[in-house]
């Protein structure tokens, strides 16, 4: 029998046993927009690893206002401080796209942490991404225009949901981004009438994802560019980690033949 395709990234990279290991403890498990699975400080009882939904990573700041710095779809975990030692959360993790989600205890998670070291070193790429996306979002909401963030954002959210459509009311935008509702209403009407986007009544459809992309700040391919690396090429996904850094022609020869070229019938 043909296992099932394992949609979250992070749990496809590991090797095969680890995998398996693992599979007891994780349940599948709805997520609907606008649930919220930690708050700032308080202890973290789950990890999640998204498979189509999407979940935000929220600052608070003076108790009440809201804004987002990191954004967690199938290519991550959400509950990265128990991969390293901490139990309680910083942020807010707030579910922005409706899916599901496989979800672990935490104290399950940190115990087969301790006894895989593949989980380890994919826990500990994937929480050098987040925090390049974290530091790379804190000087984007600093320094450039809503058109530009707005862009960015319906690119990382398109990536994660591997779709061109999508809901999103005009209010969690103008949270997410940080500005009032005005300034998101005139920032996707300058992408709707470049035709870029189309949005209506928060249906949103990414008409031109290359000139989306080419109005979006750098820090969109900054971040996907550390990612597409931590994750190695297509081929990579789902080899043991060390494998990935030796060229694909070497993997598997004995040690003495690597870096020399193939003999003709294997080229
Ligand atoms: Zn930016």
């Amino acid at each position: 029998m043909n296992p099932a395709p394992i949609a979250n990234e992070l749990l496809a990279a590991l090797p095969r046993k680890d995998y398996l290991r693992l599979l007891p403890g994780l349940v599948k498990v709805p997520l609907t927009f606008g649930e919220v699975l930690c708050e700032p400080g308080k202890l973290i009882r789950h990890v999640y690893f998204p498979n189509d939904s999407i979940v935000s990573l929220l600052t608070i700041v003076d108790d009440h206002m809201a804004l987002e710095v990191g954004l967690v779809g199938r290519e991550g975990m959400v509950g990265i401080p128990l991969a390293l030692g901490y139990n309680h959360s910083a942020v807010r993790s707030l579910v922005q796209g409706s899916g599901a989600a496989l979800r672990m205890k935490a104290g399950r998670f940190q115990r087969e942490l301790r006894q895989s070291l593949p989980l380890q070193r994919i826990m500990h790429r994937y929480t050098h991404v987040l925090m390049a996306q974290i530091t790379q979002t804190a000087a984007c909401n600093r320094f450039h225009l809503v058109e530009a963030r707005l862009a960015r954002w319906l690119l990382m959210t398109r990536d994660r949901l591997q779709s061109d459509q999508f809901r999103l009311t005009q209010e969690f935008l103008a949270h997410m981004l940080g500005v009032r509702r005005v300034g998101v209403t005139k920032a996707a009407g300058a992408l709707q009438e470049r035709k870029l986007i189309n949005y209506s009544r928060g249906d949103i459809s990414i008409l031109d994802g290359d000139g989306l992309e080419a109005t979006a700040c750098q820090c969109y391919q900054i971040v996907k560019k550390l990612q597409d690396r931590s994750q190695g090429s297509p081929a990579d996904r789902g080899r043991p980690l060390a494998d990935r850094e030796r060229p694909l022609a070497d993997r598997g020869r004995p040690l003495a033949d690597r870096g020399r070229p193939l003999p003709a019938t294997m080229a």
